[in-house]
């Protein structure tokens, strides 16, 4: 028996219409994630016996707890039972929950994984929004939109500490092994890549492609999930694109790829090189967990996460950066990509590879710390962590450059970057 939902029963207005509004300042009530708070999102499927199905749980405060102005902490945690349903499909199903939050009337939803960010309005909450009702939203729409796979959907909403905290141990350890499935894979593997237009209707020109050795810049996709994703849905936003013709093996610039995304972008943009964040990059989005940056006088590029608010060498913060380069473009000198790309192996390989790394916020490289000294080795530098600068260091370029000169960084006796 396959359960239909079409109404929404929550008390805002509801649809496609309402993604791209934004929740200002002054109409704010309240927030969780987004630097202030943890907010983490995962979805894991279940055994039909274990869950009940339209089950909404808010396990804490809720709305009506907070005064305006308020943060709390923020888990989401959706399971999925379904005859059909396969683990696969899990970081699918997550995905969703950024655009179907983003439909509600008043609420905004701004990132993937543990760093969320949701902003709540003043007018929703007037006219009665609670937590529960994005338990509500994803129930009704996992059903309308995956009825072949979805038979129940329950969703708890955490707001203690404690219980955040431990989703997002749990979570971390899920993006890490999902992470990893790609991790053996090189583009040269496979002839097909998978496009991903999930973000165009916040950025209409943005097209990602993904391939196994660069995962989506939101760090949510990578090349089995859009795989996975256009088994499940073979209209839907993750197409295979053929890569054809090797125009540029350094650079990596696909015929195929430049024919789709010609067409994607509605001929935006006609052209760009999966390798090279200084020669036509790929666009990025306003989704992207780090966004990388020609350091011209270190001959090197710093990298920076969508969790540090602080200065960077490159003169902004991430936020500048993000509102600056979030719109679909493809800007020379920047590039958006996922935390996990910083580690494969064909990153900014066009541009002299991961090598060109001379800082990176300190908590994203101690995160990243086995993975950079792993790639760094098989790039012939041993300990390459202990060689990129972080704000410890210095937050200009005139700060980290003796530091770099002094430890012997590779990047700089590399080419010049810039020819
Ligand atoms: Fe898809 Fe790219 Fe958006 Fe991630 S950032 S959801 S891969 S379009
Ligand atoms: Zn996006």
């Amino acid at each position: 028996l396959k359960i239909n939902v079409t109404e929404i029963d929550i008390p805002c207005a509801f649809g496609p219409a309402f993604e791209g509004e934004r929740v200002r300042g002054g109409d704010l009530f309240g927030q969780m994630g987004g630097g202030k708070t943890q907010c983490t999102e995962l979805v894991k499927m279940a055994e039909m016996s274990e869950i009940e199905d339209g089950k909404v749980n808010v396990v804490g405060k809720d709305i009506g707890d907070m005064k305006e102005g308020e943060t709390l902490p923020l888990g989401i945690y959706v399971q999925i039972a379904g005859r059909e349903f396969q683990p696969d499909f899990e970081p699918i199903m997550e995905r969703q929950i950024h655009h179907l939050i983003n439909y509600i009337q008043g609420i905004m939803h701004i990132g993937q994984r543990d760093i969320s960010w949701v902003r709540i309005s003043k007018a929703a909450v007037e006219k009665g929004f609670t937590l529960k009702d994005i338990g509500v939203v994803l129930h009704a729409k996992f059903h309308q939109d995956f009825q072949k796979i979805v038979d129940k959907v329950q969703v708890t909403l955490f707001t203690n500490q404690d219980d955040v905290d431990k989703l997002t141990a749990r979570a971390r350890a899920e993006y890490k092994t999902r992470d990893e499935r790609v991790d053996t894979m090189t583009d040269e593997d496979v002839e097909t890549f998978y496009s991903c237009s999930l973000c165009q209707s916040f950025a209409p020109s943005h097209v990602c492609t993904v391939s196994p050795e660069r995962t989506g810049l939101c760090g949510a996709y990578n090349w089995m999930d859009c795989k996975a994703s256009f088994e499940i849905n073979p209209t839907g936003p993750n197409q295979p694109v053929k890569k054809g013709k090797v125009l540029d093996a350094k650079l990596g610039r696909f015929e195929g790829v430049d024919e789709f995304i010609k067409g994607a972008s509605k001929g935006a943009i006609d052209t760009y090189n999966f390798y090279s964040m200084v020669q036509a990059p790929m666009t990025t989005c306003g989704c992207c967990e780090c966004i990388a940056a020609m350091l011209p006088s270190c001959n090197g590029i710093m990298t920076v996460g969508r969790d540090y608010a602080g200065e960077t060498p490159s003169g902004m913060k991430f936020t500048t950066l993000a509102g600056v380069m979030g719109g679909g473009a493809s800007s020379p000198g920047f590039v958006g990509h996922s935390k996990f790309n910083i580690t494969q192996g064909k990153f900014i390989l066009g541009d002299g590879g991961l090598l060109r790394m001379v800082w990176m916020p300190k908590m994203l490289k101690e995160e990243l710390r086995d993975r950079l000294n792993k790639r760094g080795e098989e790039m012939g530098v041993k300990n390459f962590a202990d060689l990129i600068a972080d704000e410890t260091v210095g937050i200009t370029e005139e700060e980290i450059l003796p530091w770099l000169q002094e430890k012997g960084h590779p990047a700089l006796s590399m080419e010049a970057l810039i020819g």
